[in-house]
C-alpha cells in the first residue's frame, strides 16, 4: 500500500472518528465540569443564602427575647409602685443591675410619663438621667410610638409571649449597632390601677456587636463574624423597621459547594484526561486494526483480481474491466487478442518450471512495454495472455501493435544462463465488427489464435468469419484422422531434397508427413502431429512416414532419409526394434536412415528414449536434432548431446535474408551453431533455406547441407523420383536412371 493512501486514510481516520470521538469526550467533560462548578455556585449560594437567614432569624429572636425578658419586671404591681415612687435602690437593684446581670442588657432606661428620663444604666452601672440624652434621638420616636399604641388602648401586639403592647427595632446607639426595645411598665393586678398613656417606659438596649456575635460564631459555627458599618464579603445588612441600613454583619462565607469543587474538579480533569487518553488509544488500535483488515482485504481482492507469477489482471478481471469498456457503448473500435507462446511447454519441460516462470514474466514485462495506457494485459493460463486495445487507429495500428508483440516474442530471452528463443501467435477480434459482447468477441479471438497456430505461429489473425469453419477442426481432427489412418488416400508422404552445400547436388531428403483432409483440403503437420500424440495415435501414423520413406530411399542410390519422430514414439522401449524391422523389410541399409528429434528428446539421459537411441545409434541409425536453438538451451548444451547432427532452425536462417531485422544476432547464433558442431564432429543442416543470400551466408560459415523452398518444396514421391531419374514398376520398385556410382543429382 502506498504512502499516499495511507495519508489519506489516516486523515479520513482522524476525521470521522478520532475528532467525533474526542471531541465528545471532551465535550461532555466539560459539560460536567461546568454543571459541577454550577452547582457548586448554587450550593454556595444556597449556603450563605442560609447563614444570611439564620443571622436575620437570630436578630429577630433576639428582639422577642429582649422584649419578653424585659416583661419579667415591667409588668410588675411594685415596679409600678417603686418607680412612682422614685426608689432608685428599688429600681437599679430590678429593673437596672439585676436585667443587667441576668439577661446582659447594656443599657436601660426608664422615661416618665412624659418620656423624659428618670433613670439610666449604662457601662454596667448606674448613670445619671441625662445619659439618656445620647441616645434620646434614636430612642424617643420609638418611645412615642409606643405611648400612641397604650394610648388607643392598642393591645394587637398581645399574645401568649407578650403581656403587653412594646416597640422594638434596630438602631446606632453610642455607636454600637443595637436592639431597642421599650415596654410599659405596668401592674399585673388590679390593686394597682394605670391611666393607659400615663405609664412609664422602660427601654432595654442590646448591643449587636458584643456577646452575640460570640454566641453565633460558637453556636452557629460562622467564620470570622463581625459587624462593619460598610458591605464587604459576605454580609447581612442590618435594617430598622423604616428601612434604614444601620451596618453590617459580615463573615467568611461557609462555601460546601466550592469545598467539594476543589477536590472533585482535579479528579474530574484526571478522568477526562485518562478518558481521553483511553479513546485515543482504543481508536487507535482499533484504526489501525482496521486499516490491517483493508489491507489484506485489498490483498485479497488483488489476488483475486491478479495472477500473482506477473502481477498482471487475471481473467476474472479482465473480463470484468472488457464489460465494464463494452457497457460504455465505446464508438471507437476494441481489438480483443489472445496470446499463446509457442514452443513453451518444451522450454518448460526442459529448463524446469522456475526458469519458465521467469520467462512469462519477462514475457509479461515485454508485453507491458508495447500497450498503451487504456489497452489491458491479463494473463488467463499458463503460457496464455489476452489483451484489450483500444482500437482507435483502427485495423492498421492494431495489427501494428500485435507485429510487435510478436516480435517481442522473437527477441531471445535470457534465463538462468540460457539463451530462449520463443515465439507467440495471436488471435484478433475487433468490437463492434466481430460481434458485440465479450464472450462472442473472446470464442471469435480464440478461433483466430487458433488460425494463427496452424498457419505456423508466431503470426497474429484477425478473426474472419471463414475462420469459423474450422473452429470445429480440432475436435474432429482426432476423428478424422483416425479414418484417414484407415484409408489410403488421406495420408502420403512427400519428401524435400537436402543439398550439400559444398557439391551443389542432393545428398538426401527429410520426409514429411501429408494429410489432405476430404473437406478442409491440407491439414498441417504442425497442427495434427500433436493432436495424434495425445490422442495414441502418432505411432501409426509415425511407423506410415517411416516405412514410406524408407521404401522409398531404398531405390534412390545413396541418398540418406530423414525421418521426423516424435518423443512419444521413442519412449516406447520397442521403438528400436520396430525400426529395424521396418529397416530390413524395406532393404535400406541403416546408416542411410536419419531420424530427427528434438532438443528436449535429445537430452534426456535414461529411460526409455535414451535406451532407444543408443541402440539406434548402435545399428548404425544416425540422429540428427531438428530444430536446433529453438526450445531453450545455452549452445554450450550441444557438447553433451550424444547426436550426429544439427538442424539449424529456420527462424536463425530468417535472419540472414537482406532485410532481416535481427540479422547480426542470428549470425551470430549460427556460426556458434556450426563452430561447435564442428568441433564435436557433427554435421550442420540448415532449415528454411529460401534466398540467395541465405545460401551464400551459410555456405560462406561452413554450413555442410542446405534445405528449403529456395532448392526444392517438399514434393510427392513421383515427382522426386522424376527429379532422381528414377524410374519405378508396378510393384513399386525402381531403378536409378544413373549406374548408382553417382549418388547425387542437381536440383
Ligand atoms: P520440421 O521437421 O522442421 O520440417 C520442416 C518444415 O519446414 C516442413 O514443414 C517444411 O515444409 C518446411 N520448410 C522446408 N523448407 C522451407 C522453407 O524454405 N521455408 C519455409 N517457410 N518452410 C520450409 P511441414 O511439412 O509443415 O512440417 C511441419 C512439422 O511437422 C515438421 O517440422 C515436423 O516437426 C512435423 N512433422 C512432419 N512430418 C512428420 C512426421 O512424419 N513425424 C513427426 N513426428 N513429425 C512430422
Ligand atoms: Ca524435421
Ligand atoms: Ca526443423
Amino acid at each position: 500500500m502506498n504512502n499516499k493512501r495511507q495519508v489519506k486514510s489516516r486523515s479520513r481516520f482522524l476525521l470521522t472518528r478520532a475528532a467525533p470521538a474526542l471531541g465528545l469526550t471532551l465535550l461532555i467533560g466539560l459539560g460536567v465540569l461546568a454543571l459541577l462548578n454550577w452547582a457548586g455556585k448554587e450550593a454556595d449560594k444556597a449556603s450563605h443564602e442560609r447563614q444570611a437567614r439564620l443571622v436575620r432569624l437570630v436578630i429577630s429572636q433576639l428582639q422577642s427575647e429582649v422584649a419578653h425578658d424585659q416583661e419579667s419586671a415591667t409588668v410588675w404591681d411594685d415596679a409600678v409602685i417603686e418607680v412612682r415612687a422614685g426608689n432608685f435602690t428599688w429600681i437599679d437593684e430590678n429593673l437596672g443591675t439585676w436585667m443587667h446581670d441576668y439577661f446582659g442588657f447594656d443599657g436601660v432606661y426608664i422615661l416618665d410619663s412624659s418620656d423624659r428620663a428618670l433613670y439610666a444604666f449604662t457601662d454596667g452601672a448606674m448613670a445619671s438621667q441625662y445619659a439618656y440624652d445620647a441616645i434620646q434621638s434614636e430612642v424617643e420616636p420609638l418611645a412615642e410610638e409606643l405611648r400612641a399604641k397604650l394610648i388607643a388602648g392598642d393591645d394587637g401586639q398581645i399574645n401568649e409571649l407578650d403581656l403587653t403592647p412594646g416597640v422594638s427595632d434596630l438602631a446606632v446607639i453610642r455607636e454600637h449597632p443595637a436592639v431597642v426595645s421599650i415596654k410599659p411598665i405596668v401592674p399585673h393586678s388590679e390593686f394597682v390601677q394605670q391611666e393607659p398613656g400615663q405609664e412609664y417606659l422602660h427601654v432595654a438596649i442590646r448591643f449587636l456587636d458584643g456577646s452575640l456575635i460570640e454566641e453565633l460564631q460558637n453556636d452557629y459555627m460562622f467564620e470570622a463574624l463581625h459587624f462593619s458599618w460598610t458591605p464587604d464579603g459576605s454580609n447581612q445588612p442590618l435594617t430598622t423597621s423604616e428601612g434604614r441600613t444601620i451596618g453590617y454583619f459580615v463573615w467568611q462565607p461557609y462555601r460546601p459547594g466550592s469545598a467539594v469543587m476543589a477536590r472533585v474538579i482535579p479528579v474530574l480533569i484526571v478522568l477526562i484526561v485518562i478518558a481521553l487518553a483511553a479513546i485515543t488509544i482504543f481508536l487507535t488500535i482499533h484504526d489501525s486494526r482496521s486499516r490491517r483488515l483493508e489491507e489484506s482485504e485489498e490483498r485479497i481482492r488483488h489476488l483475486a483480481l491478479h495472477d500473482p507469477l506477473t502481477d498482471l489482471p487475471n481473467r476474472l478481471s479482465f473480463n470484468e474491466n472488457v464489460d465494464r469498456r463494452l457497457a460504455e457503448r465505446p464508438v471507437a473500435p476494441l481489438a480483443l487478442l489472445y496470446l499463446d507462446l509457442d514452443r513453451f511447454k518444451q522450454v518448460n519441460d526442459t529448463l524446469g518450471h522456475p526458469a519458465g516462470d521467469a520467462l512469462i514474466r519477462e514475457f509479461a514485462l515485454r508485453l507491458q512495454a508495447i500497450v498503451r495506457r487504456d489497452d489491458l494485459v491479463a494473463r488467463v493460463g499458463g503460457d496464455e495472455f489476452t489483451v484489450m486495445l483500444n482500437g482507435k487507429g483502427g485495423d492498421e495500428e492494431i495489427g501494428a501493435l500485435c507485429r510487435r508483440m510478436v516480435e517481442a516474442a522473437r527477441e531471445p530471452f535470457h534465463i538462468a544462463g540460457n539463451t530462449v528463443f520463443l515465439g507467440v501467435s495471436i488471435g484478433a477480434a475487433i468490437f463492434p465488427r466481430d460481434g458485440a459482447d465479450r464472450v462472442n468477441l473472446q470464442r471469435k479471438a480464440d478461433v483466430a489464435l487458433y488460425y494463427s497456430k496452424i498457419a505456423g505461429r508466431g503470426r497474429c489473425s484477425f478473426f474472419s468469419d471463414a475462420m469459423d469453419k474450422t473452429l470445429g477442426l480440432r475436435r474432429r481432427t482426432e476423428m478424422d484422422l483416425r479414418t484417414a489412418l484407415l484409408g489410403q488416400n488421406q495420408l502420403s508422404v512427400y519428401y524435400q531434397p537436402v543439398q550439400s552445400a559444398l557439391t551443389r547436388r542432393i545428398v538426401g531428403c527429410e520426409a514429411l508427413l501429408r494429410w489432405h483432409h476430404p473437406e478442409i483440403g491440407w491439414v498441417s503437420p504442425e497442427l495434427f502431429i500433436p493432436i495424434a500424440e495425445e490422442a495414441g495415435l502418432i505411432e501409426d501414423i509415425g511407423r506410415f512416414a517411416l516405412t514410406k520413406a524408407c521404401a522409398a530411399a531404398a531405390k534412390w542410390p545413396g541418398l540418406s532419409i530423414a525421418v521426423n519422430v516424435s518423443g512419444v514414439e521413442l519412449s516406447d522401449p520397442a521403438y528400436a526394434g520396430k525400426v529395424e524391422q521396418v529397416l530390413l523389410s524395406s532393404g535400406l541399409a541403416p546408416a542411410r536412415l536419419e531420424l530427427e528429434i528434438t532438443e528436449s528428446v535429445a537430452t534426456e539421459v535414461t529411460g526409455a528414449v535414451a535406451e532407444n537411441l543408443v541402440a539406434l545409434r548402435e545399428r548404425g541409425v544416425r540422429i540428427a536434432i531438428d530444430d536446433f536453438g529453438t526450445g531453450f538451451s545455452s549452445l554450450g548444451r550441444l557438447k553433451s548431446l550424444n547426436v550426429d547432427r544439427i538442424k539449424i532452425d529456420r527462424c536463425f536462417v530468417e535472419g540472414l535474408k537482406e532485410n532481416a531485422k535481427s540479422k547480426a544476432d542470428d549470425k551470430a547464433i549460427i556460426r556458434a551453431i556450426i563452430d561447435l558442431a564442428h568441433a564435436r564432429n557433427l554435421r550442420t543442416t540448415a532449415e528454411g533455406v529460401e534466398t540467395r543470400a541465405q545460401d551464400d551466408a551459410l555456405t560462406a560459415m561452413g554450413c555442410d547441407e542446405l534445405q528449403g523452398f529456395l532448392y526444392a518444396r517438399p514434393m510427392p514421391l513421383k515427382d522426386m523420383d522424376l527429379l532422381l531419374g528414377i524410374h519405378r514398376n508396378a510393384t513399386g520398385r525402381g531403378t536409378a536412371a544413373s549406374d548408382g556410382t553417382d549418388s547425387g543429382a542437381s536440383v
